[in-house]
């Protein structure tokens, strides 16, 4: 960015799940780089708080929130903080989620329900929690992050499943909140460069998996969070309901 041009994302509040590390905290990093005020909310709240910390030392704008998205009180909770320290809510990332490599006949009943109950429903209660509030600044952006197991075969049938309601959610909530301004997609990842990437793709089937990607490694959080930045600008204002796969080439080959 050139000295003197406006960051795209000034005068603009975001919300981020799961910022305490991985592909939210990129997330965040990048859109309060752009400006954003970001709020970053996590399970992990002291790992949240250094992310948010390091973000304002670095001249941006960021609060820390102790979230659990499957909280849908806390979540009300959060947006009316976020609302009342900035006045508005622009943007929001439903990015925390869970992963567990469970062979299907290991994954216990509860297993099953945690993995849809954080994955799935975590994201609905954002989305219901954030709506009203970007209805009354005027229209926002909803961009929820899937996995390319949510469109295709996954070796974790729970995983798998979350996933692909996370692809559905997003297309009834672009076609329900089109008519206030809200535009909601979904990202589709291959693995990356995260903790949860790495137990994705253990070391036993890394070879097959890298040898299966055409540009032939895992992506980096940042390349993420560039889908993730490209959604939330206006940039992409006429894109809503659509899936952006972010996977350097796996799902075309
Ligand atoms: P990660 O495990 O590195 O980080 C996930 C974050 O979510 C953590 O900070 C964790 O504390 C938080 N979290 C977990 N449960 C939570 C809850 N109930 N409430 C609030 N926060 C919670 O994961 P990542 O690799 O950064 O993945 C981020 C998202 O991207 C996830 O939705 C994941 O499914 C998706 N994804 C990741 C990959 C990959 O290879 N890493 C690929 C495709 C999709």
């Amino acid at each position: 960015m050139s000295a003197g041009e406006a960051k795209r994302l000034q005068g603009k509040t975001a919300l981020v799940s799961g910022a305490a590390v991985g592909i939210g905290a990129a997330t965040a990093r990048r859109l309060a780089g752009e400006g954003a005020f970001v709020g970053l909310a996590d399970v992990n709240a002291d790992g949240a708080a250094a992310v948010a910390a390091e973000i304002t030392s670095a001249g941006g704008q960021a609060k820390a929130f102790a979230l659990d998205v499957t909280d849908s009180a806390r979540w009300r909770a959060v947006v009316a903080d976020l609302v009342d320290a900035t006045g508005r809510l622009d943007i929001l990332v439903n990015n925390a989620g869970i992963y567990a490599r469970t062979p299907l006949e290991e994954i216990a009943e509860a297993d099953w329900d945690r993995m849809l109950e954080v994955n799935a429903k975590g994201v609905f209660l954002g989305v219901q929690a954030a709506v009203p509030a970007m209805r009354s600044s005027g229209g926002g952006s909803i961009i929820n992050i899937s996995s390319t197991a949510g469109l295709r075969a996954s070796v974790a049938t729970h995983y798998g499943a979350s996933k692909g309601a996370v692809r559905l959610i997003t297309k009834s909530i672009a076609a329900q909140c089109a008519k206030d301004g809200i535009r909601c997609n979904s990202v589709h990842p291959g693995p990356v460069d995260t903790a949860m990437g790495h137990a994705a793709v253990p070391d036993a089937v890394k070879d097959d998996r890298l040898g299966r990607i055409p540009l032939g490694r895992f992506a980096q959080p940042e390349e993420i969070a560039g889908a993730v930045y490209f959604l939330a600008s206006d940039d992409s204002s006429f894109v809503t309901g659509a899936e952006i796969v972010v996977d350097g080439g796996a799902f075309a080959s």
